[in-house]
């Protein structure tokens, strides 16, 4: 099936992922919030794994809606605390912390720990008239010892991508989009939709 301009639901509530996405696909696809949907309540994230938790997210809104739809899910996987807190990110510090607590407990945690390597990993879910795709982005970096900038969100003011001397929060949106995990997860989306559904 070949479709001219697809509509696209986004399943999250969360704001900046919402604008981080618009920005690199709005003009291309109709992304579609919760929102617009009326929808407003959280979706479990109840795995022990990005994959599972994304496609719990795309599947939720899929049979809710009957729209086709894509989902994320984030972990950061820090090497000396053992790949912590991966896909735990959003509630490492308990529960409903504020993105604040969470950094505070990666960086006491850190205290004193010289290897600071740590990288983002996103799984983006996509259903498509109920057949479920898989893409996985991945940026890598390093903690730094205290937080710097304050664009985006999360872990941002504290994670420097290789390559790069500032923190994701010291970026304009474009370039963190260009490099980060879920930039690069949305990329493989965007080829995966353009080869088997874009307008020839
Ligand atoms: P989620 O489950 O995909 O919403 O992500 C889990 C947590 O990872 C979020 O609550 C954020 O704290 C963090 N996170 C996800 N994406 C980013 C990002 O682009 N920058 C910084 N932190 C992020």
């Amino acid at each position: 099936m070949k479709l001219k301009i697809m509509k696209l639901v986004f399943a999250t509530n969360n704001k900046h992922k919402l604008a981080e996405i618009q920005q690199v696909l709005g003009d291309k696809f109709e992304i579609i919030s919760l929102k617009d949907l009326n929808f407003s309540e959280d979706i479990p994230e109840p795995h022990d794994s990005l994959e599972d938790n994304a496609r719990e997210k795309s599947s939720f809104v899929y049979n809710r809606f009957k729209m086709n739809c894509f989902a994320d899910d984030t972990g950061l996987e820090i090497e000396a605390l053992n790949g912590e807190p991966g896909v735990y990110a959003a509630r490492y510090a308990g529960e409903n912390p504020s993105y604040d607590d969470n950094m505070n407990k990666v960086l006491e945690n850190l205290k004193g720990i010289e290897n600071r390597k740590a990288r983002f990993r996103t799984v983006v879910s996509l259903i498509i008239d109920g057949k479920e795709f898989q893409f996985e982005g991945i940026v890598e970096g390093k903690i730094l010892k205290e937080k710097h900038g304050d664009a985006g969100f999360g872990y941002d003011p504290i994670f420097m991508p290789d390559g790069y001397n500032q923190s994701f929060a010291q970026m304009s949106h474009n370039i963190k989009n260009k490099i980060s995990h879920r930039g690069k997860a949305i990329e493989k989306l965007i080829a995966f939709l353009r080869l088997n559904y874009g307008s020839k």
